[in-house]
């Protein structure tokens, strides 16, 4: 039995322009993965080495999985998105092996990206085995190797994603491993005017629709709440009437 669903590997077909706003953090996530390969020598000469790993945080929808896979997408790296929960079985000794070929998928496929979604999920399954070690422990242990290891290797990057950073088992930040933090908050008004225009790219809309008023309402919505406003403005046009050609604005 395989402790994990076959992870998927593939070279993402996102652009930055796909994201709006996160300028700071598109050139952090940039640098993360080019740094290491590009400029090797530099960080050699000025003695240190590249971070390793980058750790995404922040409520959910506002893009933590959707810039990295722009990120991949961009520097046109493979891709392999696990989800923490997904890495445990209840197989004894299944669920080291899931993360072991894990990165000995991404080795194979270098330069790859590793994206290890909802990371806190590693802490939370507390089921003791015989042995008085849990899953769980084994897991983080096991990740904790492959992570150290990939130190001398420049063409796998990681880059783990969280809402829940105060859960994340502290080992996983030391130097090293993530060590490059990068809060992903919300938009506000002027991002929030790039996604609306991002999500109505496809989306014919009348011209009584005003992208600035849009955003100037919608404070406190994510991307993700855009993008389902959008969605659900063309439904709601064909509701109106099946030969609806655009959207219009209604308040
Ligand atoms: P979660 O923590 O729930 O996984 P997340 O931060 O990873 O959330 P995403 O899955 O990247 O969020 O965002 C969900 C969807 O919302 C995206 O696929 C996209 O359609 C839309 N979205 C979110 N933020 C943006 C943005 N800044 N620009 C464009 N679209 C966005």
């Amino acid at each position: 039995p395989s402790a994990m669903r076959e992870v998927i590997l593939e070279v993402p077909k996102v652009n930055w322009e796909d994201v709006g706003g996160q300028k700071e953090v598109k050139t952090q996530l940039m640098e993360a993965v080019e740094w290491p390969q590009k400029h090797q020598d530099a960080f050699r000469r000025i003695g240190t080495r590249p971070p390793t790993g980058v750790l995404m945080f922040g409520p959910p929808g506002c893009s933590k999985t959707l810039m990295a896979r722009a990120v991949a997408s961009e520097a046109g790296l493979n891709f392999l998105a696990v989800k923490g929960p997904e890495l445990f079985s209840k197989w004894v000794g299944e669920s080291e092996k899931a993360v072991r070929s894990l990165f000995a998928k991404a080795r194979a496929n270098a330069p790859s990206i590793i994206f290890f979604d909802e990371i806190d999920g590693l802490a939370v399954i507390r089921g003791k085995e015989s042995d008085g070690v849990s899953v769980a422990d084994r897991v983080m242990s096991q990740l904790l190797v492959e992570l150290d290891g990939l130190h001398q290797r420049v063409n796998v990057t990681v880059i783990a994603a969280t809402n829940r950073p105060d859960k994340i088992d502290s080992a996983l930040l030391r130097p090293g491993r993530f060590d490059r933090l990068l809060y992903v908050g919300p938009p506000n008004e002027t991002d929030r005017e790039d996604i609306f225009r991002i999500h109505l790219r496809k989306i014919p809309y009348s011209s009584n629709v005003s992208i600035r008023d849009l955003a100037c309402l919608t404070e406190g919505c994510t991307g993700a709440d855009i993008s389902l406003i959008c969605r659900q403005a063309a439904v709601a046009a064909l509701e109106e009437s099946l030969d609806a050609t655009e959207i219009t604005m209604n308040i």
